[in-house]
């Protein structure tokens, strides 16, 4: 058994840790003074900037194929540098990349939508929930009826990411309520803003809210169908399974940073004449963290490896994000506690940790869809205990 990075491994992980270090990390002050301010943290502009420096850098698609100008990185590979992405709260992210379903597009859908996307020139977001429909997203409502060479689209979607700066959304739909979504009854549709929709930002606890969109009788042509009619539910649950495992290596990479924060801060700040470091109540904190920690990067991994394998990595990534998702917020929380009133404050990040990660155990599968479908697999026998040592 070898649980080594390949030299590969090693490198790529190195030079991203490099750019980041380099490039993002030194705009964290400037982040947290707007965070202040209650201003956005990064805009788009000087995210493009960011990401053309990275581009120049050779970090450009990670999962984006060859032929398209990606690096069509293994999985293994995208979880290690989602994990560096994590070490920065800056909320930056590699361009030249598309949503994973966008690759479905025909040859006309790639030029409009697909191509521009992965150029950064047009922003896309992909829309399942509803207000009705959440973790039942086989329930969902927004009805898409055929008119000639037509759909007309009316209805509701919620929550969605980039929701209000979108230039496009990819829309699940029904198209045959008979049918219902799981059995072929959801189609999804790309659909200009330009078309008719309208966003309305939801103010959450995090950074850059996502938006309701409203359909009222949206005209959308058929050749705007992405995938096959009826295929939508599919498409949505393929969307989901990429973050499986990219949200909980985020989160690894957020411990990380954050742990060593505590660290720091323990051996530094002293009270009754010692640094705290030198109490138990502390040291527990540290040694429950780390080892929550290291358990999450290996299950983790494993998934992201189980996708390189070929293997359906669907019951271990759910293990993945629900358990990377608890331990983050279980380590950030003891990590503001180590810093007692100034982990509570704006001066440093960790609060802001602290309301970001709470997203983690919410979206794209709640910790009880990710435990529903944990156990469901064992009780139905679809998998072993012990995965593929089993
Ligand atoms: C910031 C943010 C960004 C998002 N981005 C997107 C996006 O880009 N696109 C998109 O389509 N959606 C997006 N979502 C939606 C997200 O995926 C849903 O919020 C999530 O799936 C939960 O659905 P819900 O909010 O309707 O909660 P509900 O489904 O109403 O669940 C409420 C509670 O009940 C629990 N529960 C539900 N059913 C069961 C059950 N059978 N057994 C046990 N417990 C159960 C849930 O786990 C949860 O704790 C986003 C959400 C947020 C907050």
């Amino acid at each position: 058994m070898d649980f080594a990075l390949s030299d590969e491994e090693r490198a790529v992980r190195d030079t991203v840790r490099a750019f980041v270090t380099r490039e993002v990390m030194p705009l964290e002050p400037e982040l947290l003074r707007r965070e202040r301010a209650h201003q956005p943290g990064l805009d788009r502009s000087e995210l493009r900037e960011l990401q053309l420096r990275a581009k120049k850098f050779g970090f450009w698609g990670l999962a984006t194929p060859e032929s398209y100008g990606g690096m069509a990185l293994p999985a293994v590979m995208q979880s290690l540098i989602w994990t560096e992405l994590g070490r920065t709260f800056v909320p930056f992210r590699f361009g030249g990349e598309a949503d994973n379903i966008l690759f479905h597009a025909t040859e006309e859908q790639q030029r409009e939508f697909l191509l521009p996307t992965i150029a950064g020139d047009r922003i896309s977001c992909f829309a399942i929930t509803e207000p009705g429909a959440g973790s039942d997203a086989a329930n969902i409502k927004l009805r898409a009826r055929r008119d000639g060479d037509d759909w007309i689209l009316d209805g509701e979607k919620t929550f969605i990411t980039n929701g209000n700066d979108a230039d496009f959304a990819i829309v699940v739909a029904v198209t045959d309520p008979e049918k219902g979504a799981r059995r072929g009854g959801a189609t999804a549709f790309l659909v200009d803003r330009a078309m008719g929709w309208r966003s309305e930002f939801i103010p959450t606890m995090g950074e850059g809210g996502p938006a309701s969109l409203v359909f009222d009788g949206v005209r959308v042509p058929h050749r705007n169908i992405l995938g096959e009619l009826g295929q939508g539910f599919t498409l949505g649950m393929e969307w989901i399974g990429k973050g499986r495992y990219t949200i909980p290596s985020h989160a690894v990479g957020i411990a990380e940073r954050a742990l060593q924060m505590a660290i720091d801060h323990a051996n530094t700040r002293e009270t009754f004449g010692a640094p705290i470091a030198t109490n138990q109540a502390i040291q527990w904190m540290i040694a429950d963290s780390e080892t929550e920690l290291e358990a999450a990067r290996w299950l983790i991994l494993r998934s992201a490896w189980t996708v390189d394998q070929g293997l359906d990595p669907r019951h271990a990534s759910s293990m993945g994000k629900l358990y990377g998702a608890g331990m983050v917020n279980r380590v950030v929380d003891r990590v503001l506690q180590i810093h007692g009133g100034m982990g509570y404050t704006r001066e440093l990040p960790i609060e802001r940790w602290y309301r970001q990660v709470r997203l983690y155990r919410i979206f794209e599968g709640t910790d009880e869809m990710q435990r529903l479908i944990i156990s469901r697999d064992l009780l139905r026998g679809y998998t072993k205990i012990g995965g593929h040592l089993a």
